[in-house]
């Protein structure tokens, strides 16, 4: 028998190629008294699901795996949108959904297609399905016409594209033109993440069908205030959730997650408050924003994409950390110069995000 390899010895092998270039996820999680840089939200699922879900442990079976159809958790999702079990697909967070997405759609030999600037995660999770990403780019405005739309896909021909509505980082929602321009122009899997859609006033749901390669994501991390739980899940036709089913890894969702999940939508009432208090929120924030020297663009979603007017944005950035203010940094990301990124947070969250701005700014 060969001895292990000894300190000092060869070196480790080489990752697969096309992974050495890429870095991976990178949001800066430095501690700040106010976090308004990952678009949670800011309040806690009510304390009756807490209750609900601590006697519901006391009935799991631990020593068993856990229902792997995660079929009480697809009827009670099912029975949100008005569809069938059969056309969800629940995973780990959303990015779990775009990733199996991927690897049953994509894959080397097949193109994804995103509108940058957008969710970086959809670029980032084609690439490591070994799908090859073509990044066209939206207008000046950020916003994407339809015509341009199904013009890119008409040149791509992409096995998946990605539309994001509301779009994060900018706020804006797709039109719903452009998701039917999309889908006449074909072919391949038309994704719309959705992960902020309760927040807008339109949605895709509605055009989800057996015989439409239309998928709509959306996640328990925002609306639902349960990012903690990491669960998301996609609408899509029937037999797109099957193949969605046979790339995910066997008993994928524990059974405290299935549960944790079903019995929030319980209190879907709650959720529509907390919402439409946010959305007043972010029309508060945004008309203090009007008053400092920022460019701010509309926005449909929990966080408002700014440009502070004659400075860096890392800067301006910087400042705000050091007045303990967390924000997202996008001034890096293509097309985004000087631009942040803030979450709509408390009121108080916000009053302390507008004086530190208004003071690192004036
Ligand atoms: N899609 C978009 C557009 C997002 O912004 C996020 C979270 N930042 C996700 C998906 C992932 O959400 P989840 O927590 O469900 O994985």
């Amino acid at each position: 028998m060969s001895p292990l390899p000894a300190p000092g010895g060869p070196s480790l092998p080489a990752p697969r190629a096309d992974l050495a270039m890429r870095e991976g996820y990178h949001s800066a999680q430095v501690g700040a008294e106010v976090r308004l840089n990952t678009n949670e939200s800011p309040y806690p699922p009510p304390p009756e699901w807490q209750a609900e879900l601590l006697a519901e442990m006391a009935g799991i079976a631990w020593n068993r795996y856990p229902e792997r159809a995660a079929r009480a958790l697809r009827e009670a999702i099912a029975d949100l949108h008005g569809v069938r079990p059969g056309q969800v697909f629940a995973a780990n967070g959303s990015n779990e959904v775009l990733q199996a997405l991927c690897l049953a759609y994509g894959g080397p030999g097949r193109r994804a297609l995103t509108f940058e600037p957008t969710y970086a995660l959809h670029a980032h999770i084609a690439h490591l399905t070994g799908t090859a990403v073509v990044q066209a780019e939206r207008a000046g405005d950020f916003r994407l016409d339809p015509a341009a739309a199904a013009a890119a896909v008409s040149g791509v021909r992409p096995a998946v594209t990605f539309l994001c509505s509301p779009n994060n980082p900018t706020g804006l929602v797709e039109d719903p033109e452009t998701v039917e321009a999309v889908l006449r122009a074909g072919p391949g899997i038309l994704v719309v993440d959705e992960a902020y859609g309760q927040f807008a006033a339109t949605s895709a749901l509605g055009l989800v069908g057996d015989a439409t390669p239309l998928v709509v994501c959306r996640t328990f991390s925002k609306t639902w205030s349960l990012a903690a739980l990491r669960l998301g899940y996609a609408v899509a036709p029937g037999e797109v959730v099957g193949m969605l089913e046979r790339v995910a890894l066997p008993y994928h969702l524990d059974a405290v997650k299935q549960a944790a999940g079903r019995l929030a939508l319980r209190h879907r009432q709650a959720m529509e408050q907390r919402v439409a208090g946010l959305v007043a929120e972010r029309e508060r924030l945004v008309a203090a924003m009007a008053a400092l020297p920022v460019r701010v663009w509309p926005s449909q979603a929990n966080f408002v994409l700014f440009r502070p007017e004659g400075r860096a944005g890392l800067d301006v950035w910087k400042a705000l950390v050091e007045r303990s203010v967390l924000v997202r940094d996008t001034s890096s990301w293509p097309g985004l110069d000087g631009c942040l990124r803030v979450t709509v947070g408390t009121p108080a969250e916000d009053d302390r995000f507008l004086a530190a701005l208004a003071e690192v700014l004036t």
